[in-house]
């Protein structure tokens, strides 16, 4: 009897333990992201690569970061496009909430975080940024941060006013409105940034571009392509990669896992079977 009860106890105490042991699908990509310092260094390596080719960049008339900018732009002042989200601000609090609250992401739980305006900023951004506003360089922050009305307030974007108080409040020097361009806040302005990217392209030689997912560098990358499909892409515009693109790295979310068709499991290339 007693050692059915032990073993009833014992049962009981496993069970509880593979309950808790199942961690949240996004546990150590939050970790990594928020305690790593291989995280931190790898961010600041990116932006002091970024500042290291920023002078070159500039003096090189023909420089451009934009695989359609091909004829007109050699004279147009310089610019360089950043995104926002785990590019110059860093929102881990909100994947650590999902990690807590057992929950995936939720439109209105990253709203609440956007208007709080209390991301830090990703390492090395801001003294990257100030440096590039310092040289002349115009930084224009293309994000797919949504516009939307917030409850009976009429105002049409307020997530405009609070990513530019949250960009000033990380210690960014020099930036206004006019230069944050947020999805959906003109027509055509979708998650696809192409379009957006086109227009900055009509007024400025943009000699950089820095983001954390690919859709930053290159259209038609976020839906209907395979991991293969994007990993060609990245050998084809090789040359690009720490000389006029520089990613970020992000393994909490993006189109990287997006793409991905269930089961995910697919995709794990494992090792041979034994013969
Ligand atoms: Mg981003």
């Amino acid at each position: 009897m007693k050692s059915s009860v032990s073993s009833l106890l014992t049962s009981l105490l496993l069970c509880t333990f593979v309950a808790q042991a199942a961690p949240h699908d996004n546990m150590n990509a939050t970790l990594w992201y928020q305690t790593s310092a291989e995280f931190k260094a790898s961010a600041i390596q990116t932006y002091q690569t970024a500042a290291l080719q920023l002078p070159h960049a500039i003096a090189d008339k023909s420089w451009t970061a934009l695989p359609n900018q091909t004829s007109g732009y050699q004279d147009l002042p310089v610019a360089i496009i950043v995104d926002i989200d785990e590019t110059i601000l860093d929102n881990s609090p909100t994947a650590a909430q999902g990690v807590l609250l057992n929950v995936g992401y939720d439109p209105k739980r990253w709203d609440q975080w956007v208007a709080m305006a209390a991301a830090k900023a990703v390492p090395g951004a801001v003294a990257f940024v100030n440096k590039a506003e310092a040289a002349g360089v115009k930084v224009l922050y293309i994000s797919n941060r949504e516009c939307e009305k917030r409850g009976d307030n009429a105002e049409p974007c307020p997530q405009k006013a609070d990513t530019l108080r949250n960009l000033k409040a990380v210690g960014i020097k020099k930036v206004d409105a006019s230069q944050i361009w947020l999805k959906s806040e003109q027509k055509n302005w979708s998650s696809e940034k192409e379009s957006r990217r086109l227009l900055a392209a009509k007024d400025f030689r943009i000699v950089m571009s820095i983001g954390d997912d690919f859709g930053d560098f290159l259209p038609d990358v976020k839906k209907n392509i395979t991991p293969e499909q994007r990993s060609a892409l990245v050998d084809k515009y090789q040359d690009y990669w720490g000389a006029k693109w520089f990613v970020l790295a992000n393994p909490t979310y993006g189109s990287w896992q997006t793409i991905l068709k269930q089961p995910n499991s697919q995709y794990l290339q494992s090792v041979p079977a034994a013969q």
